[in-house]
């Protein structure tokens, strides 16, 4: 007999245990709490039967700040495990929302998000994602008997490419009457500084995450992975997803990483690879610019598009890497600094990539904060540490109106506070979404696996979900999702951290 098969047997007679304890106490028909007893029995008998899990071993889980900390490490399947099982409260409750929001958006039921990602992205997943996407769902159900699968899990693991690249292509493929008006995202103000920019000449890299503050709320996760393969990894990220996602993360051969997203990007290729594996196995695997840039053109499917900002610590360079699908560019340098509010700068992806893009209009969300970033880091040429950087996250500036405001135009983004929304990204009117949460780092701290974060805007204000609900009952579908978001303070995490430390 194998080990899981053991496990299994040791499960099957602790549940027939508790089901004879439970006909023994139950002469007269069931009554519904004698059902409660035994569910509640099964449940626990298969908490602590998955607790001994020999996969768990190396893992672990704490919170501080209003995140929420994970340990991964080995191989992947065990990796995935882990991830599942310590995450699986709040992977249950992230699915929830997030699924929510993509069939609200497409009108698509979650029928067509599965079958999506059996088809068409599973196959061109590498095998050991594959199986850390697999040992999520065997880590989910040996701790809740969560009734999730394989595909579920690709379909949310693609909610950033799926309902905003992928839909509006097949309903353009399709000429869909009445499609819903998709656009994609715009998540992210994000900088990386080096050489004369620099306090101490070496790289400072920066990222506040826009989104929803229902997806945003939940996107608490610290990731320290240690794979079995490829380099550590120490990352911001989203409860049963495999990339980061918003995206900031380093790796221990010196690689930081972050990107905003490139607004009014159009364009998916259904042949292509998902954006949410080429993303994680570029921070696994690339130890150089070079080689990063690689693996993300490698099956390029145009999902999530975006203009990567990247530092190699190892050399002190930075770069951009604009990747659209029929065009991208990269820039690179030892001595500036690369800023990123969705907006894309070459003409060449502007032009076959977000071709309804302007760049000219002062008013819109990127311009705006492109506007800002440019004034605030020439102002602090020469002073960027990450002190520093922290507070140009929550910076409120309005360059548009050229006031001190929170709004859609601030780097620090409030969108629930503007009358405007962001019509770019189709964000209407008070949308309840914006900045969530930031991170910051530099070479050193890089050196020693360390980044700074905070949960909940940046600037320290809190989002308060009912007196919202209340005055806009425009979002009220929302309402069984959206929650306060408390800011907590910037928190220090570094790789190897236990809890108490
Ligand atoms: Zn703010």
């Amino acid at each position: 007999m194998n080990d899981s098969m053991r496990r299994a047997v040791a499960i099957l007679l602790v549940i027939l245990g508790g089901a004879a304890l439970w006909w023994a106490g139950s002469g007269a028909p069931a009554s519904a709490s004698a059902n409660d007893a035994m569910v509640a029995t099964i449940a626990a008998a298969r908490e602590r039967a998955a607790a001994n899990d020999p996969r768990l071993k190396a893992a672990s889980r704490f919170e501080e700040g209003g995140w929420i900390y994970v340990h991964l490490e080995g191989d992947p399947g065990a990796m995935g495990f882990q991830h599942g099982y310590l995450l699986a409260p709040e992977i249950e409750d992230g699915f929830a929302a997030v699924s929510a929001g993509m069939m609200h958006s497409t009108k698509r039921d979650w029928e067509f998000f599965r079958k999506a990602a059996h088809e068409m992205l599973w196959p061109k997943i590498d095998v050991e994602y594959q199986q850390e996407l697999q040992g999520i769902i065997e880590g989910l159900r040996a701790r809740t008997g969560s009734k999730l699968d394989v595909d579920d899990l690709v379909a949310f693991n693609g909610f950033e490419e799926l309902p905003d690249y992928y839909v509006p292509w097949l309903n353009k493929q399709q000429k869909s009457a009445n499609a819903p008006n998709l656009k994609s995202p715009g998540n992210c103000s994000a900088f990386v500084a080096t050489g004369s920019w620099t306090k101490d000449g070496q790289i400072v890299m920066a990222h506040n995450n826009w989104t929803s503050y229902r997806n945003g709320e939940r996107w608490r996760i610290v990731f320290d992975i240690a794979p079995k393969n490829g380099y550590r990894i120490l990352m911001d990220g989203f409860p049963g997803v495999i990339a980061s996602d918003d995206d900031f993360g380093i790796n221990s051969d010196g690689l930081m990483i972050t990107e905003t997203t490139i607004t009014q990007f159009e364009g998916w290729d259904p042949n292509g690879k998902a954006e949410f594996v080429r993303a994680r196995k570029a921070l696994q695997y690339a130890g150089s610019i070079d080689e990063y840039a690689k693996i993300m053109l490698d099956g390029n499917n145009g999902g999530y598009a975006n203009d990567w900002l990247l530092g190699d610590r190892k050399t002190g360079e930075i770069a951009q890497l604009e990747l659209g699908l029929r065009a991208h560019k990269l820039w690179r340098t030892k001595d500036g600094v690369l800023a990123g509010s969705n907006w894309a700068r070459d003409p060449k992806v502007i032009k076959e990539d977000a071709p309804e893009f302007d760049a000219n209009n002062k008013e819109s969300s990127p311009n705006a904060r492109r506007a800002r970033w440019d004034e605030l880091l020439k102002e602090n040429k020469g002073k960027i540490d990450v002190a520093l950087a922290e507070k140009m996250l929550g910076d409120h500036a309005d360059t548009a109106q050229k006031k001190e405001e929170a709004n859609e135009h601030t780097l620090c983004g409030h969108v629930d506070a503007s009358a405007r929304g962001v019509k770019e990204w189709d964000w209407q009117p008070y949308y309840p979404g914006g900045a969530v949460q930031g991170k910051a780092t530099d070479a050193t701290m890089a050196k020693e696996m360390r980044i700074m974060a905070r949960m909940g805007h940046p600037c320290g204000g809190d989002f308060l979900a009912k007196p919202f609900l209340a005055a806009h009952p425009e979002y009220a579908w929302e309402e069984p999702y959206l929650r306060d978001m408390k800011a907590g303070p910037w928190t220090e995490f570094r790789s190897g951290q236990g809890p108490k430390e």
